[in-house]
């Protein structure tokens, strides 16, 4: 796609591919003898990544979802979280795995895995593709993560910018200049 807002590209394709392969293996391997697995996608960032990863594991599995929005600027979270939909699924005693599409100040995260934790799951682990160690507020690194990025805003495989780019094929920077 050409467009001037999409720049420096971040994580080709290939790479988010072979990065997955090697998730979905070792998730799989961590995650035998505690079937099912419940997976919590994190709409709607998380969904590219969760159904990629979804179908590398060969154990298994079940899906539910969480909206959430954070208050704040459209660039900067504030950690005060609404959630704007919420699983279907009871956790309790669940083995449950959070797929979120990034994790920047870590606030939203915090929320949600606090918010979750309450609900007395058996195990609750989070997968991100992508953290900005650079910017964490809060001490909290995820279990699994598919790459560590610089402090850039990043678009595509999932991630928007005022709900556009979703559907590029890779993770790229936003050009600043298309900032608001
Ligand atoms: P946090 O609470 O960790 O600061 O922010 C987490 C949420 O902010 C992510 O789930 C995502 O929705 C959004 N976010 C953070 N950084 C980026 C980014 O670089 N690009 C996009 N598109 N969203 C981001």
């Amino acid at each position: 796609m050409r467009d001037p807002a999409i720049g420096e590209i971040l994580v080709q394709a290939d790479e988010l591919n072979h990065r997955i392969d090697q998730l979905g293996t070792e998730i799989a391997r961590d995650y035998a003898g505690r079937e099912p697995v419940l997976l919590v996608g994190v709409l709607k960032g998380a969904l590219f990544f969760l159904s990629d990863l979804m179908r590398r594991l060969d154990v298994p599995c079940e899906v539910d979802f969480m909206a959430v929005a954070s208050y704040g600027s459209a660039t900067q979270s504030s950690g005060v979280v609404r959630i704007l939909k919420d699983l279907d699924a009871v956790i309790e005693d669940r083995h449950v795995l959070v797929v979120e599409d990034i994790v920047d100040s870590g606030l939203t995260l915090q929320y949600l895995v606090r918010n979750l934790r309450a609900r007395g799951p058996a195990s609750l682990e989070v997968c991100a593709l992508l953290t900005k160690p650079a910017r964490r507020q809060v001490e909290l690194e995820p279990r699994y993560v598919g790459f560590e990025i610089p402090d850039r805003f990043v678009i595509g495989y999932g991630l928007d910018h005022q709900e556009r780019y979703r559907n590029l094929p890779y993770v790229a920077v936003l050009q600043s200049s298309a900032r608001t």
